[in-house]
């Protein structure tokens, strides 16, 4: 995050940090499958699309709201499906 400050203009940089880690903290989703990764938003380079990817098992939702133990998709399939390549270097952590 780059961001531009007016000379002569304070901040704190101390509070801003707190608040992007709780950020942070917030879009950790504990995984419902396999309950051992979380859950993290990531947006897919090519496409811009959000996707939430969990780092241990790679089951993928296209919500947040979704993210269940039930509904997943396999990250690979997903991405197979929307003619994308599987590597991890797709996605950007949001
Ligand atoms: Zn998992």
């Amino acid at each position: 995050m780059e961001r531009l400050t007016a000379i002569g203009q304070k901040q704190p940089i101390g509070l801003d940090y707190i608040e992007v880690l709780s950020e942070i903290i917030c879009m950790l989703i504990e995984c419902q499958r396999c309950s051992q990764g979380y859950v993290r938003a990531m947006r897919v380079r090519s496409t811009n699309i959000l996707l939430w990817v969990c780092e241990e098992c790679e089951a993928t939702w296209t919500s947040q709201d979704e993210v269940s133990a039930s509904n997943f998709e396999d990250y690979g399939t997903l991405m197979a499906g929307i003619g994308r390549s599987c590597l991890w270097s797709e996605l950007e952590p949001q």
